[in-house]
């Protein structure tokens, strides 16, 4: 499918599974579906790609880059937990509701975030500044995905794992998005007619054939991914 299909129900996804509360819960939502929508595709040739699909992956990531603004702006819990674990007297996490282990977790955003936070006071005591090694990590994986074949390492399990676990290196509360995000771009490739190694490196390509990426069922898709997204952001705004 083409780069709006992919956003649209990357988004809604990940909106759907996570359901924010608030606009501190909202954020690292909103960002780590904007990442994880558009990565597999960073082994696309972009001399060789329309520039409409050139344009929304750029757009991601300034969206990407607004949500960590917006989050520094608001003290909505991202960069105060990566400022609080580069401290190294650092006990607990600005990752919302971590710091409140007195309060029930209501959706699988509060719980999440307060497993990742205690996973991660661990991890950080032995690694302090894990943080570098997971943007270490990432721009790694990233450069190997984008020098890869289409549809290889950067649309594999194996990508989706490591890619994750630098981001919770980073912005804990991110990786999830990102993940159910990556999932549904895997998940749309797959029912394309070229093949997509899910199992890489295993040679095995995955694909069901059922129709091109870019024809009817790409606006299909995007349509309904639209209206999904619409429908989920309304349901979250209301309660
Ligand atoms: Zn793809």
């Amino acid at each position: 499918m083409l780069a709006k299909a992919h956003i649209t129900i990357g988004m809604a996804a990940a909106f759907t599974i996570m359901r924010p509360d608030t606009v501190a819960e909202a954020l690292p939502v909103i960002a780590g579906a904007a990442a994880g929508c558009l990565i597999c595709d960073i082994d696309c040739d972009i001399a060789a790609e329309k520039k409409d699909s050139s344009r929304w992956r750029i757009a991601m990531a300034a969206l990407f880059v607004c949500v960590l603004i917006e989050d520094y702006l608001l003290k909505a819990g991202m960069w105060e937990g990566l400022m609080s674990r580069s401290k190294a007297d650092s006990v607990l996490f600005g990752i919302p509701g971590s710091n409140q282990s007195d309060v029930a977790a209501s959706n699988l955003s509060g719980i999440l975030a307060s497993f990742f936070a205690s996973a991660e006071g661990i991890v950080s005591r032995i690694m302090p500044h894990m943080w570098f090694f997971g943007i270490a990590g990432f721009a790694l994986a990233c450069t190997f995905a984008g020098i890869s074949k289409h549809r290889g390492f950067s649309h594999s399990l194996l990508a989706m794992v490591i890619e994750t676990i630098c981001i919770w290196m980073v912005f804990p509360s991110v990786c999830v998005p990102f993940m159910i995000a990556f999932l549904t771009h895997v998940a749309l490739d797959i029912m394309n007619k070229k093949p997509v190694y899910v199992m890489y490196p295993s040679k095995k390509g995955w694909c069901l054939g059922w129709f091109y990426a870019n024809k009817t069922a790409d606006k299909i898709f995007t349509a309904a991914g639209t209206a999904w997204l619409i429908a989920i952001l309304i349901i979250c705004l209301r309660r």
